[in-house]
């Protein structure tokens, strides 16, 4: 039994159990947190070594073993909510009787801050590779099956790669397969596919090399980091969202989560910058998004469109955010996420702040 070290969280007491059937073994984990979801689970079955990470804020609880017995490769979850419980099964590789569940590993039931945990990464396969623009493209990956991870809202993963002889590693932000696709919780237990915007740069180190896997092969990908709080969202009225370029990711989720799961929700509006109208990532998609859910509208902003161009121009800058960023009441609750590159990022928080937008408003996503 762990004890949760520090006050803000209580002192709830972790632990887990297990039992069997002649096919199957589960392994109980009880954390007494009510709003406990599947992606506060992070599981891994991989060389020899079972490893299940349930975060709470900051910390981790792991179970980290070497099963005592073959499990088949695909591992489930499920969360029994209103006590805080998460159930893990396994499938028995031959129906005999298990004694123990294996020797405990690294870290083995213990809580420990997250930072101390280093991230874990499992080969992923890339099934699909599509062009969104001339240099952006949907990469869909594939997680082992014996793996379970779900990117919580606004959250990234790294990727790694061997780029001549080194390690390298950079973070994406997952995404869902289009705008339109539902978000559901409890997620289908298949939920094992990934996908990820990302712009190819042909002087870059990381993604040209990304661009020249082949289907089949391989990518190591991180668990989920990020300080994003989907809290941010209670009683939320007003959400506008501040993209450039790639910058759209951690809007597609952010998007998705709010129109489909905060009832207080008003009005989202996406100011999307981009350099020419061939830059802009899913404009299409926007458009019919805007159209059909009243409480969505998008505006687009050229740094260098052509001539034909005659909508929004130029950069981030007082005048186009104080019209864009009107209060639907005076009073309403509002919340601002920003994200882009760095320059943009740092010259648009210097902005909302001098509109009187306040530190508690505002999400700046940064390297
Ligand atoms: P780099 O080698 O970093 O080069 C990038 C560009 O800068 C190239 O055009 C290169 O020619 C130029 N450049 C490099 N060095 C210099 C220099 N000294 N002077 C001038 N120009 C230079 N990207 C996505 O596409 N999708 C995502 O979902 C995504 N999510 C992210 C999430 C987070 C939290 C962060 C921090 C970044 C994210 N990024 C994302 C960016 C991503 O991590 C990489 O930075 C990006 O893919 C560039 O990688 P690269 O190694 O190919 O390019
Ligand atoms: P880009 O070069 O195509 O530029 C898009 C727009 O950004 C431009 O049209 C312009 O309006 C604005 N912009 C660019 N440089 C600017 C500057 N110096 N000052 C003010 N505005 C400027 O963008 P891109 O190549 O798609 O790059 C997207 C960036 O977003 C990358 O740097 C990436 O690392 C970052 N990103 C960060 C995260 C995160 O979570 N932190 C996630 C995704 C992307």
């Amino acid at each position: 039994r762990t004890r949760l070290p520090r006050k803000g969280l209580g002192l709830q007491v972790y632990s887990y159990d297990w039992f069997q059937t002649d096919s199957s073994v589960t392994i109980a984990i009880y954390t007494k947190q009510k709003d406990i979801s599947l992606d506060s689970i992070i599981i891994d079955n991989q060389d020899d070594s079972f490893r299940a990470e349930t975060i709470i804020q900051d910390y981790s609880y792991l179970i980290h073993i070497r099963l005592s017995h073959e499990v088949q490769e695909d591992v489930s979850a499920r969360i029994v909510e209103n006590v805080g419980k998460i159930e893990i099964v396994l499938k028995k590789k031959e129906n005999t009787s298990w004694k123990c569940l294996g020797h405990p590993l690294e870290n083995h039931n213990s809580f420990i801050p997250r930072k101390d945990v280093g991230l874990h990464y499992r080969e992923c396969q890339l099934i699909s590779k599509e062009d969104v623009t001339h240099d952006t493209k949907l990469f869909c990956l594939k997680l082992p099956p014996s793996s379970h991870l779900q990117t919580p809202v606004g959250q990234h993963v790294y990727l790694k790669l061997t780029v001549t002889g080194a390690e390298i590693v950079k973070p994406y932000t997952p995404v869902s397969d289009s705008l339109f696709s539902e978000f559901k919780e409890p997620v289908l237990p298949n939920k094992q596919y990934m996908y990820f915007l990302i712009k190819i740069y042909p002087a870059g180190l990381f993604t040209p090399e990304l661009d020249h896997l082949q289907i089949g092969d391989f990518v190591p990908i991180s668990s989920p980091e990020g300080n994003f709080k989907i809290s941010k969202f209670q009683e939320l009225e007003d959400l506008f969202l501040l993209a450039a370029g790639t910058g759209l990711t951690p809007m597609v989720t952010i998007l998705n989560f709010a129109l489909t799961r905060v009832r207080s929700l008003r009005k989202v509006k996406l100011m999307f910058f981009n350099k020419t109208e061939d830059d802009i990532i899913w404009r299409s998609q926007l458009e019919k998004l805007a159209f059909k859910d009243k409480r969505f509208d998008v505006e687009f902003v050229l740094s260098a469109p052509t001539s034909e161009w005659t909508g929004k121009q130029g950069h981030i800058s007082p005048a186009l955010l104080s019209e864009f960023l009107k209060r639907n009441l005076d009073e309403s609750k509002v919340f601002i996420c920003i994200c882009g590159p760095t320059p943009f990022t740092e010259q648009g928080v210097r902005l909302l702040h001098d509109l009187n937008f306040s530190k508690d408003e505002i999400h700046s996503f940064t390297a």
